[in-house]
């Protein structure tokens, strides 16, 4: 098997939450719904402890988690479920960035097509947004800021813990796409003032098809979210439909688990991408680095070998590593990385752009032999 360098797109599930999820796969079938019984009553207790663990990981409370399949389904809930109120307040303005998750860009788009107005804020070369940027676009009908916490193509940790202490000042409501962040910036979150904050398991170490929304109490209130979807009471109407107890179970696993390793996972992490460095370097091929090196989250390389098409050399090495480049691409269409676009980077450098991103379980002597290789290859390839 190649290396698997694209944790940004999914992690290898921990064997401690596979255990959880087949115990309870096994052994736990009832809907956590069903009052009536045992077996829904038990499948009930495992949901609020898996919900326990997710509060302890982001420091917030248990009845501020709400279960959702997943990240895209949270920013959609976050963004569109807060139309009503900002009808009936004429909050009809959305601050985001142009580097956002097409789930927040296609949710403000679909807001946009029904009359709001939305200011897209662009990065920096460096990949980052400008904090001062952003509070420039905040106006007093303004609605939402919605910025994600890092940017899953180039892993450039963007200013979300200076933004949400002043929005808060100005009665804005804040939304975070923590995705790439949760699990690994742990300390940063629990720290961090939002209203609202999206997230995925699988993007660490959990299960696919799981994630939160994190909803913040002001005054015991809730932010003034509304159902997307209709036709049950789970999760207090917030995400209708019958709660994967099993799944649950996973990221409530995933989160414990984070937790206690974040801290040692981030220092190899770092080293990993020390190591990645010097390969390029000793290679002695041509390389451009895409991405801040100062706010990075370190588990991510987005680099480029210019005049080599990136699409080409992942499919040439493919047996060697499992690489991306970010950009929804088909055999018969390829569309240029509108995040690397956005940073002004030019299209003939975006063909040669590359996505690695790992974790702390990688092993490092593969990682060596099998990134080497795909450099030879390159440099056959020139
Ligand atoms: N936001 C960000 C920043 C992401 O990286 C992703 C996944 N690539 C998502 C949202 C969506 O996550 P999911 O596909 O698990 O819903």
């Amino acid at each position: 098997m190649s290396i698997y360098l694209d944790y940004n797109a999914s992690t290898p599930i921990a064997p401690e939450v596979v255990e959880t999820m087949v115990d309870i796969y096994r052994n736990s079938f009832g809907n956590a719904d069903s009052r009536t019984h045992k077996h829904g009553v038990h499948a009930s207790s495992i949901v609020e402890a898996s919900r326990k663990q997710v509060a302890s990981l982001l420091g917030v409370s248990s009845d501020e988690v709400f279960f959702t399949s997943g990240a895209t389904e949270s920013n959609n809930i976050a963004i569109l479920g807060l139309e009503e109120y900002a009808r009936s307040t004429g909050k009809l303005h959305i601050v985001t960035s142009s580097i956002e998750h097409k789930s927040v860009l296609e949710a403000v788009k679909a807001l946009e097509r029904k009359g709001f107005l939305v200011d897209y804020v662009e990065p920096k070369l460096s990949g980052r947004v400008r904090e001062e940027d952003i509070l420039d676009r905040v106006r007093d009908n303004t609605l939402v800021v919605s910025l994600m916490h890092v940017n899953n193509e180039t892993g450039s940790i963007q200013p979300v813990q200076e933004l949400g202490q002043e929005l808060k000042k100005r009665s804005v409501l804040f939304h975070v796409d923590a995705t790439q962040s949760c699990g690994k910036l742990v300390e940063e979150i629990k720290a961090l003032s939002y209203d609202m904050l999206s997230f995925s398991a699988h993007k660490f170490k959990g299960p696919q098809g799981i994630g939160c929304l994190i909803l913040r109490r002001t005054q015991h209130r809730l932010p003034p979210i509304k159902p997307i979807m209709y036709g049950g009471q789970q999760e207090h109407g917030i995400r209708p439909g019958t709660i994967p107890v099993a799944l649950t179970a996973g990221c409530g696993k995933a989160c414990e688990l984070a937790e206690t390793t974040w801290k040692s996972e981030k220092a190899k992490v770092f080293e990993i991408r020390t190591i990645l460095l010097s390969l390029l370097e000793e290679s002695g091929l041509e390389y451009r680095i895409f991405g801040d090196e100062e706010f990075a989250l370190g588990n991510t390389l987005n680099f480029s070998l210019p005049g080599i098409s990136s699409e080409a050399l992942m499919l040439s090495t493919n047996q060697l590593c499992s690489l991306s480049n970010g950009s929804a691409c088909t055999s018969k269409s390829y569309e240029p990385s509108f995040v690397l676009r956005a940073m002004g980077v030019p299209d003939e450098e975006i063909r040669c752009a590359i996505r690695a991103s790992w974790g702390s379980d990688l092993n490092i002597d593969e990682l060596k032999k099998d990134f080497s290789e795909m450099l030879n290859v390159a440099k056959m390839m020139k």
